[in-house]
């Protein structure tokens, strides 16, 4: 760009240029329309001309000034205004304030002066759009970032997303290991059937999202009526291109323009923060694990007995804990080796737990030995538990080659309220009594405190 050319000293030169060439030029018309030659082969007639051309071309140049210089000044000023607004607004990090009286200029003319102003607003619009977006990611990488806990991530994305696209209801589901499951679900009946929907696995085998208008299988369920979306939209969230979960947003009315693109930058941003809870999780699960017989470790385990039993004691529930030897296993281990005694504690560990119920906590104790957390357990279950683990693990046999090898296991017990212990040190203790009476009395058999 030539900055020392100025466009209106250059339309001041041409106008009054061609008011001189006009005033040269005019005399020879008024010959050829027959004005006598005397009046016009004149200098003073030329001058006359020459100076007409020169006011024409002069005059022109201030009509111009006053009408095109101060649209155009006024343009420039209000062009300054958006980028000094948009300066300041960018750097607060708030787009948000990029309001029309911010950051646009009128567009008042229908000429050229208003298609430039159209199109300076056009550009404007599509930066901020762009600002918008990166404040977006930001802020949800942000949030999402410090969140390591699946299900609290999913809880806490999926009020924000239906927030953001004024959704009614919402489902996120989460695929591990082949299965889906719904990670949380708000205002949809049924929810758990979500995870056999033909459109839910179509989106999570080839990873594209999916709008569906007047859905017959979802149905929102808000509090006084229960009633069918107009629209519904699935997302993927897609991570290194795999979706590794799925957005269902449903709403009563269709869903306002351009909310795709938001759904696009939070999805983004969800996968990530989706896919270090999962590592995390599986850190954890590592960390918290036997790795030989895969119930918890002594180090996990007794933090867990020191929860239940906080919590057995602020709810005046009962706890129970079993501790489990296996008899004689050294000689297993001296007759068939090392190898198949990991293979026969490995099955120990399991009869062990197929003897326990849902809520209760096994871990690894010691090298043969293992202790059962039973909250909410009366001293008859507790008793119950541990003699049909003992006849279960006496029944089964472990094979090896030809051989079958069997073991049998003694037990010690304890149980609160009964014995009134005052820490979870204490019930340990007693049951290893217990265990000890167990051994000392002929093993296979248990003893409760
Ligand atoms: P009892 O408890 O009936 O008194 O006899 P025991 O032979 O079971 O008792 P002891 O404590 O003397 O021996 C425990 C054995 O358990 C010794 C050790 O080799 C074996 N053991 C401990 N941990 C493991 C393990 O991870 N794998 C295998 N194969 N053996 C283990
Ligand atoms: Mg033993
Ligand atoms: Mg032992």
């Amino acid at each position: 760009m030539n900055r020392s050319r100025n466009t209106f000293v250059e339309l001041a030169i041409r106008m009054i240029g061609f008011g001189v060439l006009i005033g040269t030029v005019f005399p020879f018309f008024m010959l050829i329309l027959g004005t006598p030659p005397q009046i016009v082969i004149s200098g003073l007639f030329f001058a006359c001309c020459i100076i007409a051309g020169v006011i024409v071309g002069v005059v022109n140049i201030l009509i111009s000034k006053v009408t095109v210089q101060r649209k155009l000044t006024r343009m420039t000023g209000k062009m300054n205004e958006v980028k000094d607004s948009i300066i300041t607004i960018s750097a607060n990090g708030n787009i948000g304030e990029c309001s029309p009286e911010h950051c646009t200029i009128p567009v008042d003319t229908a000429d050229e002066f208003g298609r430039s102003a159209q199109a300076f607003n056009e550009l404007i619009e599509s930066f901020s759009n762009s600002l918008r977006m990166l404040d977006g990611i930001k802020s949800y990488t942000a949030t999402f970032s410090g969140q390591l806990d699946l299900h609290a991530l999913a809880d806490y994305a999926l009020e924000r997303v239906m927030s953001e696209t004024a959704a009614d209801a919402g489902a996120i589901l989460y695929e591990q290991d082949g299965e889906i499951s719904v990670l949380h679900s708000f205002g949809i009946r049924d929810a758990a059937k979500l995870t056999t929907d033909t459109h839910i696995l179509e989106t999570f085998t080839k990873g594209v999202p999916s709008v569906l208008s007047h859905p017959d299988d979802v149905i929102i369920e808000s509090t006084l009526t229960q009633f069918h979306p107009k629209a519904v939209t699935i997302e993927p969230v897609l991570f290194k291109s795999v979706p590794i979960a799925v957005i269902l947003l449903a709403k009563a009315e269709p869903f306002k323009a351009g909310y795709t693109k938001q759904l696009s930058i939070f999805t983004q941003s969800l996968a990530i923060a989706m896919h270090n809870a999962f590592e995390h999780e599986q850190l954890q699960k590592l960390a918290a694990l036997d790795p030989l017989t895969g119930v918890l470790n002594r180090r996990f385990g007794l933090v867990r007995l020191r929860e239940e039993y906080s919590r057995s004691i602020r709810r005046g529930a009962p706890l129970g804990l079993l501790m489990f030897d296996i008899d004689h296993f050294k000689q297993v281990n001296d007759t068939y080796g090392h190898v198949v005694g990991d293979r026969v504690l490995k099955s120990i560990a399991a009869l062990i737990r197929q003897g326990l119920r849902e809520g209760d906590v096994l871990m690894r104790y010691g090298g043969e030995e293992f202790l059962a957390i039973l909250p909410g357990a009366s001293r008859e279950d507790v008793l119950g538990v541990a003699e049909r683990t003992r006849y279960l693990v006496r029944d089964y046999k472990t094979r090896y080659g030809d051989n079958l090898i069997g073991v049998t296991i003694s037990i010690g017990g304890d149980s609160m309220p009964e014995s009134s212990v005052t820490n979870e040190q204490t019930l340990i203790a007693n049951a290893d009594e217990a265990l000890y009476a167990s051994k000392n009395s002929g093993r296979d058999r248990v003893t409760l405190h």
